[in-house]
């Protein structure tokens, strides 16, 4: 079964169409990537995933469970979840082991030695085993998003979204955050995520979707996007980037 099925889905900002029907199935494991140009939908509909925006029309689907009907508890839905935006979110007055045992902690109520203990072990995971009495001012952005995407990690989500996690990096900073994305996928993480490194959405991605003016007007493995785009608009938005 799909973790995530998306069906028809629409929304409108003030009577303008950000998101024309879209139709996205998200297997188990699977690596899905949105690009497109700037404004072409592709926040707005990992905003709708994580219920931070309600779908005009449509349905999704979260490993079965329709998570847009109204009655869904939003908060139920998000904890199934993980989702790492372009700015660094974590919390600057707690250090980092703090921001990553909040969630397992307060939201998922794991008690406090095994959170510290599950957070110790991604840290070390992900080279960051030294920083965890450090504070997010202490570390570099490139070390700051590792945090997030760790703190994001740390409540076992079934899907991780990631919304141009590189984007507010120094260029020699992405490197350290592509890798631990490379490694979510090799540990089997399901993930969507939203970049403008055309070079890693074709390395990492299973699928990749072009969004146009809301419409998801081609979807297929990076071979054949990157190499054989068949529509016009995915080849100009292509030349645009590459
Ligand atoms: P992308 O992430 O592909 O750059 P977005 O999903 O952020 O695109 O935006 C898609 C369109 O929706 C843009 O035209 C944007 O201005 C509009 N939009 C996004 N969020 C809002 C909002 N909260 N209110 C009004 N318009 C919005
Ligand atoms: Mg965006």
């Amino acid at each position: 079964m799909s973790v995530l099925t998306i069906e028809g889905v629409w929304k409108h900002f003030r009577g303008n169409s950000v998101l024309r029907g879209i139709d996205l199935e998200v297997a188990p494991h699977e690596v899905v990537s949105l690009i497109g140009a700037s404004g072409s939908g592709k926040s707005t509909l990992l905003r709708c995933i994580n219920l931070l925006e309600t779908v005009d029309d449509g349905a999704i689907y979260l490993d079965g469970d329709e998570i847009t009907d109204p009655r869904v508890d939003a908060d139920q839905v998000r904890k199934r979840l993980g989702m790492v935006f372009q700015a660094f979110n974590l919390f600057p007055h707690m250090t980092v082991l703090d921001n990553v045992t909040l969630a397992p902690r307060q939201v998922h109520g794991v008690a406090k030695a095994q959170a510290e203990e599950q957070a110790h072990e991604l840290l070390k995971r992900f080279g960051l085993a030294d920083k965890a009495r450090a504070y997010p001012d202490q570390l570099s952005g490139g070390q700051q998003q590792r945090v997030a995407i760790i703190r994001a990690l740390a409540t076992q989500p079934r899907l991780m979204l990631l919304d141009e996690v590189t984007s507010a990096l120094d260029p020699q900073l992405v490197v350290e955050v592509l890798g631990i994305i490379r490694e979510l996928k090799e540990s089997g993480m399901t993930m969507i995520l939203t970049t403008h490194e055309m070079s890693f959405c074709r390395d990492i991605s299973d699928t990749v979707c072009f969004l146009d003016g809301g419409v998801l007007l081609e979807k297929g493995p990076p071979e054949k996007i990157f190499s054989e785009p068949e529509h016009p608009r995915t080849r100009e938005f292509l030349r645009s980037v590459l």
